[in-house]
């Protein structure tokens, strides 16, 4: 059987993680953090930061990942260093950027940068701005309309169609999110020049070599003053507030893709979403899927199965 060994750094290794959740296998090899199923490639992930992909596709799986893997063995890599921030980063005026949709099988990713001065922090806080993944879908929609009216953002939705096309060229979910945070931080500079942030802060997904390096060969590229966290929910409302408004816009489209359906349309990635699936290929054919879904989540196969025991 063919095999493909890759390298990768802790932070890539938790974005596959999260990248093949919805396709992952049921047991856990000792060492493993994910182990994880697609048609036609076995993929598993080690503590060690080895990922061995198996099968047929092992050699294109792999490559999708090449350009993240740790810079090439000789030396050990140095641990990344804990993003610095400037000291009272929560206190200046700064855009955030987030996004939603990443891990939804049904329904677009949609990215947000948003632009909080620091003068607006109070308001935002009375507003009840925090981290969405604390908030229902009426409270996310209630505020989201509030702050909208408030700050300047910039909102990029990017449709099935559109991501499964890049999909299908080989290009990562990482990729996809780099291309769309950096065009959404150009939007909103443009927008409210000649003001300019105290900084940048986007919800990290990928360690800002990674990011930098997935965004080579673009005609522009954002880079003053940015910084990465994890968690930047809790560091700067304003990573909160475009986590509301993506959220917001998520929400709304899959409002409208249930209309179109015909029937609700579930989030996340579970056996919910494969009955869905299902259903949705039964009503309206298989084509569908590219308008409705990010079809490479093993969530299309699981669907043709349950459709195949009716
Ligand atoms: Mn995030």
């Amino acid at each position: 059987m063919s095999h493909t060994v890759l390298t990768v750094s802790t932070t890539t290794l938790s974005e596959m993680k999260k990248h093949y959740a919805s396709q992952s296998a049921a047991k856990l090899p000792t060492g493993a953090v994910f182990a994880a199923k697609t048609a036609d490639c076995a993929i598993t992930g080690y503590r060690s930061g080895k990922v061995l992909f198996q099968g047929k596709g092992a050699a294109s799986e792999a490559a999708k990942w090449q350009g993240e893997t740790a810079q090439a063995a000789p030396a050990r890599k140095k641990k990344p260093a804990p993003a610095l921030l400037p000291p009272g980063f929560s206190e200046l005026s700064v855009i955030g950027s987030d996004e939603v949709g990443t891990g939804d099988y049904f329904g677009p990713i949609t990215v947000v940068s948003a632009f909080v001065k620091k003068e607006q922090l109070r308001k935002l806080q009375d507003i009840g701005v925090r981290d969405s993944k604390d908030l229902t879908d009426p409270q996310i929609v209630a505020i989201a309309k509030k702050i909208a009216r408030l700050i300047p953002y910039s909102l990029l939705i990017l449709k099935n169609e559109k991501y499964n096309e890049l999909q299908q060229k080989g290009m990562s979910q990482g990729k996809i999110k780099a291309l769309l945070h950096n065009q959404a931080l150009i939007n909103l500079h443009k927008k409210i020049f000649p003001e300019r942030p105290d900084a940048v802060l986007i919800d990290q997904f990928a360690e800002k070599d990674t990011y930098y390096r997935y965004l080579k060969g673009q005609k522009e590229i954002f880079q003053e003053n940015v910084f990465f966290s994890t968690k930047g929910e809790s560091i700067h409302l304003s990573v909160a507030a475009a986590s509301i408004i993506a959220r917001y816009a998520f929400v709304k489209q899959m409002d409208q893709l249930s209309s179109e359906a015909g029937f609700p349309i579930p989030k996340g990635a579970g056996s919910q979403v494969d009955a869905a699936a299902a259903r949705l290929i039964r009503e309206k054919g298989e084509s569908a899927l590219l308008h409705f879904t990010k079809k490479h989540f093993a969530n299309t196969e699981k669907a043709r199965r349950l459709l195949n025991k009716q």
